[in-house]
């Protein structure tokens, strides 16, 4: 793709003007420069009149005529005389050697060919030559080749110049247009691709079954307008992707266009967002003039809430933004669809988008892409590790059990992990064990080999860890411990305690969030215990803890105190999941108090089961202060022991109620990471 649209840029225009304007002045200074050099060095001009007076005088040596100039050499004496005058007339008096110095320079180094001292015009007279030779001058003609001189000074004086201009400013549009990507539309930073073929089906996208049912519809409408039309039906103009980041938006609109078989263009919305006025409007002009040239095809905006936020702002809204919002508005409601024209677009923010944008005939269908179930993150594991080579050790529902939450990029990014690990260990085939690694990764980051904590330390972190890991086992409504361990990792955890699932649940039970609330209390309860003082490590767990108290509290109607009230809502549901207070201040106080007692009641409860266990606690967490790594067998079998508890016997495990576990969380972080995992999902039924 050119270039074609730089002209209808303003921006690009007046930066453009800019350039020529500097560039031509740095041009005419260098050139005024360089004559006025010239000319200081060479013979000055002097009148016909002085020219005869000066002959008269005796004062000229020599004189060369050519057809349009007379070059006139003084006498070393007139000369000699002629600087004296000068340096008198002037400030300073120079010195005797100053003034043979000047002499000298003016009659050339060699002394003995002198340069001209003046020039003259030349002029029709006839008695010239004989006034020169009754002066005894030396006079001389010179055979010129006028055309050549003439062609000369042209050439110094305008060619020159502007060839130069020309080229320095063809140099500096090239330099400017370059970062214009593909298709260049306006500066650097709008990039628009083209795909004429995406290469991407329905096939390359698990999971997200209604999604790609939904935009089925929309591939026929796109292989055949005609058979919709025909029966007066309205081709859909938008579609509207909602859904959290890395689920396969951008996937999805790729592959309409591949079963379509059309061209795929795509932009993100923030490339409409320029500083001056109009400039987002005439890209969107210009992104439609061009889809338009090459429809069918599909146009994919991503991240649309940049252009598409609602226009009602508190503090006098955003004129650029506004301006390019209608003119996309405007320009959504002017192509005909008959063409097979489609406009595709992203977000993870639905709810500010402008409500214009999603009237019918614009954005009108809505389509969800959501994070994936447990049969979605399998599908999704298996389409990325098609083309990876495994060994019979790999189950991929376990480790799509193991990654509740995790999105489809978040998978792929596992798989490639694995592989990549695989490699590292000199190995052809990717092993469970690799994709285990894989997960704790991407959740967790890398083993930090290099961070040395001292022994004091390493105990500490292993009875938080133990605090949590034993509270899990102790209590009914937990999930089982997979593994515990005190290698600290990239993302900030200097242990964690992970934990998997047996089947993932959509519902939380008010039990099971209490439990959680405990599990997550336990490491720090652990310290309290053992050592009488308490660490920064918990950060991240009573950060969890209260969130999740809140959250019983406010959203799901699970305190006494206010019952059934809803006293928050949820802001941007695909993102962080923001919460914000509905009710006034005395309220919001009440709560506070009610999460602070439930935590309280939480951590009280925490302690008194590590307090009753204190054998089983001290037992593992030596244990792993050894080995800092256990996996949750080897911490069930030393807590069997200590209890007292026969083992199970092979196949029938954990009686049947502890099996109705919670898919929540995939890593339980204790320390100061970030942790993944999301508020308690709050779906219906
Ligand atoms: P989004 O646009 O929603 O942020 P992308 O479409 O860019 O996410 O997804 C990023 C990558 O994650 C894709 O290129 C793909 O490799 C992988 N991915 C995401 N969702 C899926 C899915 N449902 N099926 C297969 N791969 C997926």
């Amino acid at each position: 793709m050119d270039n074609k649209n730089n002209k209808n840029n303003p921006n690009n225009n007046r930066q453009g003007w800019g350039v020529i304007l500097i560039t031509t002045l740095l041009v005419t200074f260098v050139v005024m420069g360089l004559f006025s050099l010239m000319r200081g060095s060479g013979p000055e001009e002097i009148s016909y009149d002085k020219f005869l007076s000066l002959v008269e005088d005796g004062d000229v040596k020599e004189v060369t005529l050519n057809s349009n100039r007379i070059y006139i050499t003084l006498t070393d004496e007139a000369r000699a005389e002629q600087i004296m005058d000068q340096t008198d007339s002037g400030s300073q008096s120079g010195s005797f050697s100053d003034i043979m110095n000047q002499i000298e320079s003016r009659s050339g180094s060699s002394g003995t060919e002198s340069s001209p001292d003046y020039y003259t015009a030349y002029v029709n007279d006839y008695s010239l030559v004989q006034t020169l030779d009754e002066a005894g001058v030396e006079f001389q003609g010179e055979v010129q080749d006028t055309m050549g001189q003439l062609f000369f000074e042209l050439f110094v004086t305008l060619i020159l110049p502007i060839g130069l201009m020309v080229a320095l400013l063809s140099y500096l549009m090239r330099k400017m247009s370059k970062g214009g990507g593909m298709m260049g539309i306006g500066k650097s930073n709008a990039k628009m691709y083209m795909e004429k073929e995406t290469g991407v089906t329905f096939q390359d996208v698990a999971g997200e079954d209604e999604a790609k049912e939904s935009l089925q519809e929309v591939v026929d409408f796109l292989h055949n307008p005609g058979k919709y039309s025909g029966i007066g039906a309205k081709l859909p103009k938008g579609a509207l992707l909602v859904g959290p980041p890395g689920t396969g938006k951008t996937l999805l609109a790729k592959a309409v266009a591949g079963e379509a078989k059309v061209p795929f263009f795509s932009l993100s919305g923030s490339a409409f967002v320029e500083m001056y006025v109009g400039v987002g409007a005439s890209r969107v002009r210009d992104l439609f003039k061009q889809a338009q040239q090459q429809a069918p095809c599909i146009v994919f905006i991503d991240e649309i809430d940049a252009i598409g936020k609602t226009r009602d702002s508190a503090l006098g809204g955003n004129d650029e933004r506004e301006q390019t919002l209608n003119q996309l508005l405007a320009e959504m409601d002017g192509f005909d669809t008959n063409k097979g024209l489609l406009i595709l677009a992203a977000t993870n923010r639905p709810e500010i988008l402008d409500p214009a944008l999603l009237r019918p005939g614009r954005f009108d269908r809505r389509i969800i892409v959501d994070k994936p179930d447990l049969k979605g993150r399998v599908d999704i594991l298996k389409v990325h590790a098609k083309d990876v080579r495994m060994d019979e050790s790999v189950d991929l529902e376990a480790i799509a059990l193991a990654t509740s939450g995790a999105v489809g990029s978040d998978l792929a990014n596992m798989i490639n992990e694995a592989a990549i690990n695989a490699v590292k260990h000199g190995r052809q085939v990717v092993s469970q064990k690799d994709l285990f690694e894989a997960v704790e990764v991407v959740l967790v980051g890398k083993e930090k080999k290099d961070r040395i904590m001292s022994k004091e330390e390493r105990r500490i972190v292993s009875y938080h860890e133990v605090g949590h890991a034993l509270v899990t086992a102790l209590q009914k409504n937990t999930e089982p411990v997979q593994k515990i361990t005190i290698v600290p990792r990239t993302m900030g955890a200097l242990g964690y305690v992970m934990q998997t699932p047996e089947e993932e649940k959509f519902l939380n039970t008010k039990k099971e969030l209490e439990a959680m609330i405990v599990v997550a209390l336990g490491g720090r309860a652990a310290e309290e215990l053992v050592f009488e003082t308490v660490t920064t490590g918990a950060a991240n767990d009573i950060e969890q803890a209260t969130k999740t108290a809140r959250a019983m509290i406010t959203q799901y109607g699970m305190s006494d105190r206010f019952g059934l009230m809803g006293l928050e809502s949820i802001q941007n549901r695909y993102l962080d999941g923001r919460a914000v207070l509905n009710c006034g201040e005395a309220t919001a106080s009440e709560i506070d108090e009610e999460v602070m007692k439930m935590l309280k009641g939480a951590y009280a409860e925490a302690k008194r089961l590590l307090a009753e266990n204190r054998d089983a606690l001290d037992k593992i967490a030596a244990f792993l202060i050894e080995k800092e790594t256990i996996t949750g067998k080897e911490f069930m079998k030393i807590f069997r022991e200590v209890k007292g508890i026969p083992e199970p016997e092979e196949g029938g495990e954990e009686p049947k109620e502890e099996k109705e576990r919670i898919a929540m969380r995939p890593v339980e972080h204790t320390e100061d990471a970030p942790a993944p995992s999301e508020p308690p999902k709050t779906e219906e039924p």
